[in-house]
């Protein structure tokens, strides 16, 4: 039965290659889904009927559209904006949006296709989207990110609506570019519709938390990972690729749960500190004085920088890669496992490639993927969208609680799933299937929609 499932979804495998070509970022992610969710369609045989596995592969929509925008010395630019809107089937389209010159459909796509399933799996009402443009922030002046912002919205505020689509940060979208776009959504539409964007200021209609959400998710994620073994981040040499608002907050929760973070990067190269890296310098050199990671060595004479070369070279007890996609390749894997890693959490959308996957899973590493392990930054933005629903403004340790409870669910309901399906211990299997099976439930119960 399973040798046969597995035929035909090789057929929607390779139909989804062809339908969608050159997006490989986009078919990595379906197949790591088609390859998972095979025991579920024996459980469930209707969805196969019902053509779940098709349907969900295929956006309910895609929108591509032109940003023109002015600089600073007044020439102008064209850049691409997109919004996927994948599947609506728990709720109004839900993900964030990319502003990096790496963004093409293959990786919004990719990223929409994930959000289906790790919205899914939070256990709250929103379906799944993503959008972006490959218009890049770094080194543009603010007014340059606000005109920017501007026109990206004249064309995606007709797509978006707190009952329809929801957009938020993701890499290059932040809490500045987010009050930009509200604004000019405020002022085309005439409304202030505080639940049509999520990770906004505090000071109109944000959530406490919301900035932390991904990075502290991640972090409770993996201690839940920990907890299983009876093992905790206590006294653990935790390497945290990335420096932005992911890798952060991993760092400051890490450190408060008796970790030491002994090496951050960004795209340059990695700073290695082992007396564990300080949350004060980082917090300001990346958030407030939007500066490099080489920078830290400045403040902290002992700690050294390696320009380029790879941050999995450090040797570590816990990996939490929390930069970007395929950040984390199947000869790092091998090294951290060799190093003596035993637990790794994906704070980024898709670190690891599938052959590092397979590496950790086979070395019995403790391995959290990102669909469950960083999905508490939007499950974060899913509580923002209550309290402005509410016109409720809650305390940080209630958010916190919150977003507490929902990654130890997500722990729960993964591992179960995994348990269930025969695979105990392998959370990639457990997160797809778990999260598949309620959109699958709610599309059958919707109709051939
Ligand atoms: N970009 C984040 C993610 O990858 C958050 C999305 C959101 O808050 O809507 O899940």
């Amino acid at each position: 039965m399973v040798t046969q499932l597995s035929g035909s979804m090789e057929t929607i495998y390779n139909d989804v290659v062809k339908r969608n070509p050159g997006e490989a970022e986009f078919h990595q992610a379906v197949k790591e889904v088609l390859e998972s969710v095979a025991p579920a369609l024996v459980k469930y045989p209707e969805f196969v009927e019902a053509r779940i596995i098709e349907r969900i592969c295929e956006p309910e929509r895609q929108t591509i559209f032109r940003v023109p925008w002015q600089d600073d010395k007044g020439q102008m630019h064209v850049n691409r904006g997109i919004r996927v809107q994948f599947n609506s089937a728990l709720g109004p389209y839900k993900g964030g949006i990319r502003f990096h010159p790496s963004v093409y459909l293959g990786i919004i796509k990719f990223l929409g296709f994930e959000q289906i399933f790790k919205n899914s799996l939070t256990g709250l009402p929103i379906g799944g989207g993503k959008g972006g443009s490959d218009f890049d922030p770094k080194g543009k002046s603010d007014s340059e990110v606000m005109r920017f912002c501007q026109s990206f919205m004249i064309e995606l505020h007709r797509l978006i609506g707190e009952h329809t689509d929801v957009p938020a940060g993701d890499i290059g979208v932040g809490a500045r570019e987010i009050g930009y776009m509200f604004g000019q959504y405020k002022r085309l539409t005439n409304r202030f519709e505080a639940g049509v964007l999520t990770g906004k200021g505090l000071l109109y209609g944000g959530s406490l938390a919301r900035t932390q959400a991904t990075g502290y998710g991640c972090t409770y994620f993996v201690e839940e990972m920990l907890k299983a073994k009876n093992n905790s981040f206590d006294g653990k040499k935790v390497v945290v690729s990335g420096s932005g608002n992911v890798a952060i907050y991993t760092l400051e929760k890490v450190v408060q749960l008796g970790g030491k973070v002994i090496a951050m990067s960004d795209s340059g190269g990695y700073v290695v500190d082992e007396k564990g890296f300080d949350f004060g310098t980082i917090k300001r050199l990346k958030e407030v004085e939007r500066r490099r990671i080489k920078d830290y060595c400045d403040y902290h004479k002992h700690a050294r920088y390696i320009e380029g070369g790879s941050i999995w070279d450090v040797p570590c007890d816990i990996a939490m890669p929390s930069a970007t996609q395929n950040e984390l390749t199947g000869k790092d894997a091998k090294e951290l496992v060799k190093n003596g890693c035993i637990a790794v959490g994906e704070g980024a959308n898709m670190p690891s490639t599938p052959e590092a996957i397979q590496v950790f899973l086979d070395a019995g590493v403790l391995f959290g993927p990102a669909k469950a392990a960083n999905a508490g930054g939007v499950a974060t933005s899913a509580l923002e969208m209550q309290q402005n629903a509410g016109r409720e403004a809650w305390e940080f340790a209630e958010v916190d609680a919150k977003l507490h409870q929902i990654m130890r669910n997500i722990y729960k309901t993964t591992s179960e799933a995994a348990d269930e399906f025969g695979v105990p211990g392998n959370f990639v299997v457990g997160a797809n299937i778990a999260g598949f099976i309620k959109v699958a439930r709610v599309m059958m119960i919707h109709g051939l929609i």
